[in-house]
């Protein structure tokens, strides 16, 4: 990517650390295909569209801050990694990354498992009608009950994280008269290529047991004792936002390593193998994500090799991909409030949301994009900083982005991607109300998660 001056002048490069200064685009009013949800265009007024609504209507009915998904690009992407896969791997959507009823009834119709990680999440599913054999039980820290109410329900598998769970589900599998599908979570030692924070294969970590020195090896010993368990695979995720398959290789390489070694100690193939989650997606123009064909592809490739060279038969693969189906579907629309131009640095923009609605900026230091949406502009390019109107000053929603210069309060701005880790990760913060999620089809929208309201906040102050 080329970082040169700014042809409006060189205080835009001035005011960015080297190397994060990126020339503001050749037309601000364009919408980049690749950030953006399948059904976003412009109007001839210019207004943004999504499903053929625009989004000065949408903003009028459902308020502002909002997110929209798009329930055909969702559908589409659901449909995009099964046919990836195929019959003989198995795609489980995480739903960590967003849920709700209708999501889960969609995953259902396209023929998606579902991964969950808490009581909350299982309930959403199960009240949804997801079947319980397609659902997966992850977790560092499933309680009791999570584990009694996954057991009882009849999921298709729990993800085992401790030695203490392996004995945990046993006990209560063997209580219920059940006989548990479980996988075992493994850490490999690699560390995906992203922000560190959001990278979890790397060993010093909560989630898995270590390969290396032999624990991974020591849980297969102890699930295959216990005849209330029946240990299906090996289970390995190695972070997020990863772009290239450099590190699912590895991570292959080692998980088939422990597969020929159960099958030299035990006499035993493992008939599964999970290889996670966590590819990356398109958050701003600079990304450049993989189609799920060529993941499909390449991910078949490596384990089949390395089954080839182990003298395995290939497992069957699943994969567990939650941004990569939500994430590029929705996008936060937000009014303007205020704005705040502090000569020679830069300009404050002001929306009526923030970290609460999207916590991944001020956590992660994550990447966005913003666009002008209730209108275009000709105005020249104004390195802004889209802020919310929470009490902490990394409030930040976009921390550097060109807003046309004639921006104003009452505009409407949308920060597209933001299907994933958004409303999931949304707080009360400030006792904001967190905002609906509506989805948009067709030139029909309607609230899947309503907005809170004040009522629901004072509900839970019981005073
Ligand atoms: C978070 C998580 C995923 C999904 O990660 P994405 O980056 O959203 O694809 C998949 N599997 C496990 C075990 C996870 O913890």
């Amino acid at each position: 990517m080329s970082r040169s001056a700014h042809p409006a002048g060189p205080r835009y490069a001035d005011v960015l650390p080297e190397g994060h200064y990126t020339p503001p685009p050749a037309d601000l009013n364009a919408l980049d295909a690749r950030v953006w949800s399948r059904t976003v265009a412009r109007d001839a007024e210019g207004v943004v569209t999504v499903g053929g609504i625009g989004v000065k209507q949408l903003a009028e009915e459902f308020g502002t801050p909002a997110y929209f998904l798009d329930e055909d690009d969702f559908r589409a992407r659901c449909r995009a990694w099964r046919d990836a896969f195929g019959a003989d791997a198995d795609v489980f959507y995480a739903g960590k990354a967003f849920l709700s009823r209708a999501v889960v009834r969609w995953l259902h119709e396209e023929g998606l498992n579902l991964d969950v990680c808490s009581g909350g999440e299982l309930a959403t599913a199960l009240a949804a009608g997801m079947p319980a054999e397609r659902i997966a039980l992850h977790g560092n820290n499933k309680s009791a009950e999570e584990i009694t109410r996954a057991v009882e329900a009849g999921v298709g598998r729990i993800v085992l994280d401790s030695f203490q769970e392996i004995v945990r589900v046993a006990h209560i599998a063997e209580r219920l008269g059940k006989r548990q599908r479980v996988q075992i979570r493994v850490t490999v030692g690699v560390e995906a290529h992203t922000h560190e924070f959001i990278a979890t294969a790397h060993e010093d970590q909560k989630f898995g047991l270590p390969l290396a020195g032999g624990q991974a090896a020591e849980a297969v010993r102890r699930a295959l004792k216990l005849d209330a368990l029946e240990l299906i695979g090996i289970h390995s995720h190695i972070g997020s936002q990863i772009f290239d398959t450099s590190g699912f290789e590895v991570a292959a390489h080692r998980v088939v390593k422990l597969l020929a070694e159960v099958r030299d100690e035990h006499g035993v193939e493992l008939p599964e193998i999970d290889l996670g989650g966590g590819l990356g997606i398109a958050y701003t123009s600079d990304d450049d994500p993989r189609e799920p064909r060529e993941i499909a592809v390449a991910l078949r490739d490596i384990v089949t090799r390395e089954c080839a060279a182990a003298g395995l038969a290939v497992p069957r693969i699943s994969v567990e991909p939650g941004r990569a189906i939500v994430g590029p579907t929705a996008f936060t629309l937000y009014e303007v409030g205020t704005i705040k131009e502090l000569p020679g640095l830069r300009t404050y923009v002001s929306v009526d949301g923030g970290m609460s609605d999207n916590i991944r900026t001020a956590l992660y230091d994550a990447e966005y994009s913003v666009a002008l949406v209730s209108r275009t502009s000709t105005a020249e390019p104004m390195l802004s900083r889209v802020v919310g109107k929470h009490c902490e000053s990394g409030d930040i929603v976009v921390r550097d982005a060109f807003l046309p210069a004639d921006v104003a309060p009452g505009d409407l701005l949308a920060v597209p991607a933001t299907g994933a880790y958004c409303r999931s990760m949304a707080s009360n913060y400030n006792h904001a109300l967190r905002p609906p999620v509506v989805a948009v089809r067709d030139g029909e929208a309607r609230v899947i998660v309503r907005r809170e309201t004040e009522e629901d906040l004072l509900r839970l102050d019981v005073g």
